[in-house]
């Protein structure tokens, strides 16, 4: 996703810009003045709320604006980003947007201010005013409405400006000038942006080779927990002894030593595109500690794939492959893989659960030959890349 907010005074020329980032962005637009006007074309109860204080130049209230905000993003589920206009006006509803978007578990990713000085303003909203027909586009109005930008509007940028997230971009150039400025800026903002997948299901659904297969293609980095602590074994490390430690006595590799090796492979790929998580998380902590590493790192996880495997096919290839070198030690028993089976849907079925409430899971049918199985993961990942573009 890919969320913008359009910031100035009015006149700076936000409508205008809004129409190219909407297309070459493929955004949904939300201007709260548009929506207002609708309302209040339409005459409905919010409308008529809103009414006497828009004719006044004044604010409307975060009551009103919260509501119709949350409406339109709940009409549109399947956007591949927001374009906001008119929102936030107030440093209280900076606030509310990053509340709303935590709720969407994504983020604001730029604010644009189009900074005009407030004679070129009026002079833009009265010439607007001969033809917009709006109630609100004549002189003492304006300068009602400028003053509330000074006074409410403008903290909203200490706000963005505090958190890192805000271009300012002069608005007295020529239109094409000040929309190639845009561009560059958000431009920006999609390169930085990374795809971070997390790839679930059940042992033998083919999550190992996937993952990595997945990984070179996309150049993403491969975060295969199980891996990592086998190769600190290897190298007899100080985590290393520690893990073996736990292993030799049957007991579960701490979330401790699993953090600090995921927060390492996460600082020595700083560049990466993004990274691809298999074998974790396993367990519902295990999905909040991920979501805490991911935000300290201002990341987010952008697409959950479960690869879907019929449990009789599952025990047939762990059966299988029991019997080649490619034995896992936890393979090594019908008793053994049956536990492990009883873990996955005890343990790890519930994170899925809890995942297909707040983001849209890909259930990928796993079975058939590896490169089918390929072909369905890479189609979901390329939709998502798509979303990113
Ligand atoms: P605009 O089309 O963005 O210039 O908005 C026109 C009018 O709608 C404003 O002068 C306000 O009265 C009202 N309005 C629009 N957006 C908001 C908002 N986010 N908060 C409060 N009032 C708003």
């Amino acid at each position: 996703m890919l969320n913008i907010a359009l910031f100035g005074p009015p006149g700076a020329g936000k409508g205008t810009q809004s129409e190219f980032l909407i297309k070459k962005y493929n955004l949904f637009y939300i201007s709260t003045g548009d929506i207002l006007r609708k309302e209040l074309a339409e005459e409905t109860k919010l409308g008529l709320e809103a009414k006497t204080i828009i004719a006044r130049g004044g604010l409307v209230s975060d009551e009103i604006i919260v509501q119709i905000i949350e409406k339109t993003i709940k009409n549109n589920p399947d956007a591949n980003g927001f374009l906001f206009d008119g929102f936030p006006r107030t440093f209280v509803q900076a606030y509310i947007l990053e509340g709303l978007m935590i709720k969407l578990n994504t983020k604001l990713d730029l604010l644009i201010s189009i900074e005009v000085p407030e004679e070129e303003s009026v002079k833009r909203l009265l010439l607007r005013g001969e033809t917009s027909g709006r109630l609100d586009d004549n002189d003492e109005v304006i300068r009602n409405r400028l003053r509330e930008y000074d006074e409410k509007t403008k903290p909203v940028l200490d706000f963005y400006r505090e958190k890192g997230n805000y271009k300012a971009i002069d608005g007295v150039q020529e239109i094409k000038k000040v929309t190639t400025e845009i561009s560059i800026a958000v431009n920006k903002e999609v390169e930085k942006k990374q795809l971070n997948i997390v790839l679930f299901g059940s042992p033998g659904s083919g999550r190992g080779s996937l993952g990595r297969a997945i990984a070179e293609k996309y150049n993403l980095e491969f975060v295969s927990t199980g891996d990592m602590l086998d190769e600190e074994i290897s190298k007899g490390t100080e985590l290393g002894k520690q893990v073996k430690e736990k292993y030799d006595n049957g007991q579960l590799v701490s979330d401790e030593i699993v953090i600090q090796l995921i927060e390492r492979k996460m600082k020595q790929s700083n560049n990466a595109k993004g990274f691809i998580f298999k074998g974790y998380p396993r367990t519902l902590v295990q999905s909040y500690i991920l979501d805490g590493i991911l935000m300290k790192h201002d990341a987010i996880i952008n697409k959950i794939i479960e690869l879907d495997v019929e449990t009789l096919e599952l025990v047939r290839r762990l059966d299988n492959r029991s019997k080649t070198d490619q034995c896992m030690p936890y393979d090594s028993s019908t008793a053994k893989i049956v536990q492990r089976l009883e873990d996955h849907t005890n343990k790890t079925i519930p994170v899925i659960e809890k995942y297909k409430e707040i983001h849209d899971v890909a259930v990928v049918n796993g079975t058939d030959c590896f490169e089918d199985v390929m072909g369905r993961v890479s189609a979901e990942i390329e939709s998502s890349f798509r979303a990113l573009d």
